[in-house]
């Protein structure tokens, strides 16, 4: 098994063949999409992968990803460690054609070269396993009161004085539009 700082490139049809196992770290700054989630891209992904045959003898990685990021806190605006951990299942194709063939429990992933970098491979998977938002954990948010802060729901369960302050703004503006007129 392979540990430490992963290769940028690999060859997955190699891996495939070897049954290889491949563990170590990328480093955040390499996932250039997911970093525009963060609020910086300091830090590591730690990936345990395995590499075999699938499918009608297709490429198959399988394993997991994990990192500690920092995100912004939407309750108190700032950085948040937040814990992310992804499964990784993805049969390896060569084209759109052989994607759309897969069960529709499968995912795959289009691979065009033998050599592609590792980041390209597992990217969709950590992005897709983001939280919507940032938060700091239960207990560690300078704001308190995380209600207060939480959307206004759809249906006001009550209609208090607080419900209605969205309409009085909206009233402000309105009456400011009409005097510059
Ligand atoms: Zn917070």
């Amino acid at each position: 098994m392979f540990k430490g700082p992963l290769p940028i490139r690999i060859n997955h049809r190699r891996l495939v063949s070897d049954n290889a196992k491949l563990e170590g770290t990328i480093p955040l700054e390499r996932f250039e999409r997911l970093i525009e989630l963060l609020d910086n891209s300091a830090g590591d992904v730690h990936a345990r992968l395995e590499f075999r045959r699938g499918y009608k003898r297709r490429g198959l990685v399988v394993g997991n990803l994990e990192a500690s990021v920092s995100m912004i806190c939407q309750n108190c605006m700032q950085p948040a460690t937040v814990e992310v951990s992804a499964e990784v299942r993805l049969l390896i194709v060569n084209s759109e054609t052989a994607l759309a063939a897969l069960a529709e429990e499968d995912d795959g992933i289009i691979c065009l070269e033998d050599q592609v970098l590792l980041v390209d491979l597992l990217e969709d998977e950590l992005i897709l396993s983001m939280p919507m938002v940032g938060r700091h954990a239960e207990g560690e948010c300078a704001v308190k009161d995380v209600t207060a802060s939480r959307p206004v729901p759809v249906v006001p369960v009550s209609p208090t004085k607080e419900t209605y302050r969205p309409f009085a703004g909206l009233a402000d503006l309105t009456e400011g539009l009409f005097k510059k007129h």
